[in-house]
């Protein structure tokens, strides 16, 4: 199987160059402060917004949250195996999986490309939640939390992996498991902030 990123041997220092303009390219960057900061107070404050209008009970709340952090980390999986990494036989499809996440795989240690631009963070938190609100309705005030939060604690785990030595503890599977996608299988080993999708689906290494 080919896939765009197989052929690009990782670089263990630089920073790609993705847009002509500066600005654009300044939005790109991003430090992981950041969004480890928007997502967790963005989505517990409309928590405590759907509690404190009586939208949801505390246990419904929680249960939705625990919901919306494991629908996150299927939605990791699924779109870091079928999107980033899908077939780039277009013009197209090779333009998205190398800026999307190509150039990740070519720079791993770049640490201000580890998450989304903000911009576009922002953007789709409120599109999500648009979303989610005509789905599920005020069952959204616990889902999207979890959601989001979700989503901050695979940046997380990202960072981690990808900015320090292997630590002694329970992170160290999630490290060798991501470390495998990067260095030694591309079409295996997607689920960063858990293996139980990889699990469930065979990408096992
Ligand atoms: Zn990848
Ligand atoms: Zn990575």
């Amino acid at each position: 199987m080919t896939h765009t990123n197989d052929y690009i041997p990782p670089k263990n220092k630089g920073r790609k160059q993705l847009f002509e303009s500066g600005f654009l390219e300044m939005l790109t960057k991003t430090h992981i402060a950041m969004p480890l900061t928007f997502f967790p107070v963005t989505g517990l404050s409309v928590m405590a917004y759907g509690l404190y209008q009586g939208y949801l009970s505390l246990g419904l709340a929680i249960g939705l949250f625990l919901v919306g952090v494991l629908s996150f980390s299927l939605v990791e999986y699924l779109v870091h195996r079928f999107v980033f990494h899908m077939e780039p036989d277009t013009k197209l499809k090779q333009t998205i999986t190398y800026k999307f996440h190509g150039v990740h795989h070519e720079y791993p240690k770049d640490k201000m490309r580890l998450a989304m631009p903000m911009v576009v963070s922002i953007f789709l938190t409120v599109v999500m939640f648009t979303v989610f609100w005509f789905l599920m309705g005020r069952y959204a005030f616990g889902f999207m939390p979890g959601f989001v939060v979700g989503y901050a604690a695979y940046l997380g785990v990202h960072y981690i992996v990808h900015a320090y030595r292997p630590p002694k503890n329970m992170f160290k599977t999630l490290w060798v498991h991501h470390g495998i996608h990067h260095y030694k299988h591309n079409d295996r080993a997607f689920g960063v902030s858990s293996p139980l999708w990889d699990y469930i689906f065979r990408t096992m290494p």
